[in-house]
């Protein structure tokens, strides 16, 4: 009898029913259905690995879909007013609209939620805005463990995907293994542009934003200073190149919604930009690779990749397995 004809054990009639109630419903969006599926995905027990595997791969991960943006910069410069505002405009413009907020303050019970009304202002009425917190509790990193799969799952259901990280530690670094575009985001008078030189994170961010443009002088004190600085950096060949059409330090009120037409326009061209170039499924591999080492060194350790032949060799096993549309989750 070959292995076509054998019955499906239990386990995986449940995984194929459960996914065939679950992808559906998150590829039109519908919002209790991406809950649902996001519950899954946070789920880190090993006993659910399968599970979450077959729902990412079902749901097409990796293949073209949601523009993700990341937004990430130092706590109080307007991160999560910013989300509020780019959300809302966005909607305006038709698109369905993704949020993730990584919140390393709350622990899983009850604070997460919490943050969703407190951070993120929001319509309850409108279908085409989700908004969900995840809680890094404690994890190192900023972001929380989850955010890949949960960032894929949002990307499935949504036009555009918003995912907000504290800028603390390598929160800034983790964030460009899942996003497409990432927004770095600083206040005037701060001094957050040199901070953000000495971090040595200055080759990682696609747009630069001076939020809070209606404090007035020093806000665009803020864009000349951080103008300069990424000139220095991309002179000494730590920068991407500018965006055509012009300077990518956008200076936005979060509060008031100015500059926020700008501020789309220049993600909607990075994202142009990097599929005509074919940079954008490049990138997506590179990210997924990425968490995928990561996971398995959380799993086995160094020692264990280095029984397994070494992480150079676990990279191209997960890489092959990421271009074949079967892994890294
Ligand atoms: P986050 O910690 O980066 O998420 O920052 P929040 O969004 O919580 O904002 C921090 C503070 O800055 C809050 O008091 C906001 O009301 C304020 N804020 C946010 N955007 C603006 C802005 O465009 N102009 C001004 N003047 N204040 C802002």
């Amino acid at each position: 009898m070959g292995s076509a004809e054998l019955p499906a054990t239990p386990q995986e009639e449940e995984l194929d029913a459960l996914i065939a109630s679950v992808v559906p419903g998150v590829g039109a969006g519908e919002r209790a259905l991406v809950a649902r599926a996001l519950n899954l995905v946070e789920d880190r027990r090993p006993e659910a690995r399968p599970t979450v595997a077959a729902l990412l791969r079902a749901l097409g991960a990796g293949r073209p879909n949601g523009h993700r943006i990341g937004l990430t910069g130092p706590p109080g410069v307007g991160k999560s007013t910013l989300v509020s505002t780019l959300a809302a405009d966005l909607r305006s413009r038709g698109h369905t609209v993704g949020v993730l907020a990584v919140d390393p303050s709350s622990k899983r019970s009850g604070g997460a939620l919490l943050g969703d009304r407190a951070r993120i202002d929001t319509d309850p009425g409108d279908q085409g805005l989700f908004v969900r917190s995840l809680a890094t509790a404690g994890e190192l990193g900023g972001l929380a463990r989850a955010a890949p799969a949960a960032v894929l799952v949002l990307a499935a259901a949504f036009d555009r995907v918003l995912v907000e990280t504290v800028g603390v530690g390598q929160s800034e670094t983790d964030v460009e293994h899942v996003v497409d575009t990432v927004v770095f985001v600083v206040q005037p008078g701060s001094g957050d542009a040199l901070q953000f030189l000495k971090a040595g994170i200055m080759e990682i961010p696609d747009v630069l934003v001076v939020n809070k443009s209606d404090m007035g002088e020093a806000a665009t004190r803020a864009r000349a200073e951080l103008a300069g600085v990424l000139r220095i950096a991309r002179g000494a060949g730590l920068a991407g190149a500018p965006l055509d059409g012009g300077s990518d330090v956008i200076l936005v009120s979060a509060t008031r919604g100015d500059g926020i037409d700008k501020l789309v326009e220049t993600l909607e061209r990075h994202r142009a930009a990097q599929t005509a170039a074919g940079a954008l499924a490049e990138r997506r591999v590179r990210g997924q690779v990425e968490w995928g080492l990561r996971e398995l060194l959380r799993r086995i350790g160094d020692e264990g990749v280095g029984r397994e032949g070494g992480l150079e060799a676990a990279r191209a096993r997960i890489e092959a397995q990421v271009r074949r549309g079967t892994g890294p989750f």
